[in-house]
């Protein structure tokens, strides 16, 4: 009889996710089994629930947040990699696409896996993923502050990588939740000068702790984009748009100095529309970021090892208690991430 763990399943959108028991995995060639510690709750699980975001599959774990340890290892894998603690990378792109060999994976048309997204990820006891995607992390660095590196981290890094931040900066980071504390964090750690805009003041406060240089209420401050010219003077280089409504894109674009650029990560079932000419005129480049490669995981953990980044957890929950943490991102002003631990 094959042993069985605990695992949560997307069973399709608009359905809520279901605890169930399923067969623990065994490794296949070139992967390994990670016992997992902990996964963060991302807002991405809305999403899938909601129905915003559907890749067609049905029937898997959610989650993909992942850190543990390796403790079964596939052919073709060494056993010394048996008791190794790492972060997931949770895309596994077709190796021979175009964007593949360039090593955006996060980008592959035809990945074979995707934790969490398409295929079994880490709200469960187990996973098994391909060797190359678990990324070893610092002695002593607990797993549980490790879990948001595999997608807020490492998605924090793609992101200020595609904008090019340069020091002395101003990058404006719209929307203060996990991503956007990581955001701020690494446009520091690029010598950027960072302006947090979040909602009420426990989580600008924790902005003010990480570093800000400026924050914003935007609960309390009728024109933000007057607001961050006042603080910049001709406007922001970078804005990060976390929120992802169309009130906050048009407001993250008229942020921007004259070739600044609009990153965009957060997203809601809203349109953003803009005339051309306000582009244009401005030569402003609008960038949307997905994921990360896993170059940008393992920059991450290197970030994290000198001290540049640090995961900020709000609260552990036990994995049973996934609807509550669930309910919390939707609902609650959150200092951090939520991890579940199985
Ligand atoms: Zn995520
Ligand atoms: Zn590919």
């Amino acid at each position: 009889m094959t042993a069985t763990m605990q695992a949560v399943r997307y069973l399709g959108p608009k359905q809520d996710f279901q605890l169930r028991a399923v067969n623990i995995p065994a490794p296949s060639d070139g992967q390994v089994r990670v016992r997992i510690a902990a996964c963060g709750v991302c807002r991405t699980e809305l999403h899938l629930r909601d129905g915003l975001l559907d890749l067609g599959r049905r029937d898997f774990t959610v989650g993909h947040e992942i850190a543990g340890t390796i403790d079964a290892v596939g052919e073709d894998v060494s056993p010394a990699r048996i008791g190794e603690r790492v972060v997931i990378y949770y895309y596994e792109g077709c190796g021979n696409c175009r964007t593949c060999r360039d090593g955006d994976e996060q980008l592959c048309p035809s990945p074979r896996a995707q934790p969490g997204f398409t295929s079994d990820g880490g709200y469960a006891e187990y996973i098994t993923v391909r060797a190359r995607n678990c990324v070893k992390l610092p002695v002593d660095f607990p797993l549980t502050q490790a879990a948001p590196l595999g997608c807020a981290g490492s998605t924090a890094v793609h992101a200020g990588k595609l904008a090019r931040l340069a020091p002395g900066e101003w990058a404006v980071i719209h929307g203060f939740g996990g991503v956007g504390m990581a955001t701020l964090q690494y446009a520091a750690a690029c010598g950027a000068r960072t302006i947090a805009i979040g909602l009420g003041a426990t989580s600008l406060q924790l902005a003010r702790d990480l570093g800000a240089t400026a924050i914003i209420d935007a609960a309390e401050t009728p024109d933000v984009v007057a607001q961050i010219a006042a603080i910049t003077g001709e406007g922001a280089d970078a804005v990060f748009d976390l929120v992802g409504t169309a009130a906050s894109l048009r407001a993250s674009a008229a942020m921007l100095r004259r070739r600044g650029r609009l990153v965009l990560i957060g997203y809601t079932s809203e349109e953003f529309t803009i005339h051309p000419v306000e582009l244009i005129v401005r030569e402003i480049a609008v960038l949307g970021s997905v994921g990360s490669t896993l170059a940008d995981l393992y920059e991450a953990v290197d970030l994290v090892s000198r001290g540049l980044l640090t995961p900020v957890i709000d609260r552990v929950l036990p994995l049973q208690d996934f609807a509550d943490a669930l309910e919390a991102v939707e609902h609650q002003a959150l200092r951090g991430r939520i991890v579940l631990t199985p």
